[in-house]
């Protein structure tokens, strides 16, 4: 058990339960999401972190294996779990601040055609605070504390499906913007999703101001089912309706990601359906020039090409733009590192 895990009113109640202070509860909060380990915490009295230790609570133990700094300014992290695993985060430097990715699984079990994180199947979810604690360890590496933020935006991009890690995900969401704690504000954190239909309607139900983003990368089902087998459980005139019902429901915009896979969804005739199938819904469409995975048998289209792509559909109505690439030299895309991490280890 972590304490990271806990929510601040489940920790008060954890300390009332051990006749301890509830005072404590800040200073526990203060020194975990400082990025401090259990025994580094000063104003703990040594009786009381043995009582956790013996109670078997842990506090924050995932640290930061590997750093790699590309020439974008773009830092690439492997974290290693307090079990060995290791999962990876990107920090990217924007002009309004920086956003970190981070990943919610070790491992993926979707399978998408194109992805390096499912290359091996799912190991294991990880836990809301092991979340955070990719978010805290960024942060505090980045000169960050609780008054100043070196981490502003968060994207649910990395290794994973988050909505595969449903309730750890959506109590992770909850602690990174709880007041004490990092209190990062949910409008400026993004969810990436291939599709899980109905977690996406059970997610519009939270009352959280979360940005959907779902990863589409195709205009209709036979060419989407070959790229993602979601699509074999989810097609994508209901997955278009739970976007719907999460716009109506939160009143932000839904965001598709749509990788630009060559002879698979870059023809005129896609980006006519795409226009077709988003009338009528407040979205917003990313373009991404396809990460290249060895293991993947898919290629990219030229960066021109993309560009050429977005302005016709800016043309045909749909608010498109296409993503910047970063920290390329770096193995940027999803999976890429961690798997050339764990192969040299
Ligand atoms: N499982 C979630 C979030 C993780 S992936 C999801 O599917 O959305 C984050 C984004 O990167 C997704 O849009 C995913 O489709 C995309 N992606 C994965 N591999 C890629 C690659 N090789 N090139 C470009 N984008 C990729």
């Amino acid at each position: 058990m972590n304490l990271l895990d806990l929510s601040f009113t489940e920790l008060q109640e954890l300390l009332v339960s051990m006749s301890v202070p509830k005072y404590r509860a800040d200073q526990i909060y203060l020194g975990l999401y400082s990025g401090k380990r259990l025994e580094e915490i000063s104003n703990l009295p040594k009786s009381l972190v043995s009582e956790f230790r013996n109670k078997g609570f842990d506090g924050l133990n995932t640290k930061i294996v590997q750093k790699l700094v590309s020439k974008d300014g773009t830092v690439k992290y492997l974290f290693e779990l307090f079990d060995g695993n290791i999962i990876e985060g990107v920090l990217m430097r924007y002009k309004y601040g920086n956003t970190l990715c981070v990943s919610t699984q070790v491992g993926c079990r979707m399978g998408c055609a194109f992805c390096a994180s499912g290359l091996n199947g799912l190991v294991r979810n990880l836990s809301a605070g092991e979340i955070l604690s990719e978010v805290i360890l960024a942060n505090c590496d980045q000169g960050g504390n609780l008054n100043k933020r070196a981490v502003t935006n968060i994207v649910l991009m990395g290794c994973g499906e988050p909505l595969d890690n449903y309730d750890n995900v959506v109590k992770f969401l909850r602690l990174v913007s709880y007041e004490k704690g990092l209190n990062v504000s949910l409008r400026n954190v993004s969810l990436s999703t291939c599709g899980i239909v109905p977690k996406i309607l059970q997610l519009a139900e939270e009352d959280l101001q979360v940005t959907l983003t779902i990863s589409l990368h195709a205009t209709d089902n036979e060419s989407r089912e070959k790229i993602m087998p979601v699509n074999k459980a989810y097609k994508i005139e209901e997955l278009l309706d739970s976007a719907k019902t999460y716009f109506k429901k939160t009143g932000r915009r839904v965001v598709f990601e749509y990788a630009m896979i060559k002879g698979v969804n870059d023809s005129t005739q896609c980006a006519d359906r795409l226009a077709h199938i988003l009338k009528g819904l407040s979205s917003h469409v990313n373009l991404i020039p396809l990460n290249y995975v060895k293991e993947r048998n898919l290629k990219g289209i030229k960066r021109e090409e993309v560009y050429k792509f977005c302005e016709y559909l800016n043309k045909l109505g749909v608010s498109a733009t296409v993503r910047r690439t970063m920290g390329n030299d770096i193995e940027g895309a999803c999976g890429q590192l961690r798997r050339k991490y764990i192969g040299e280890n």
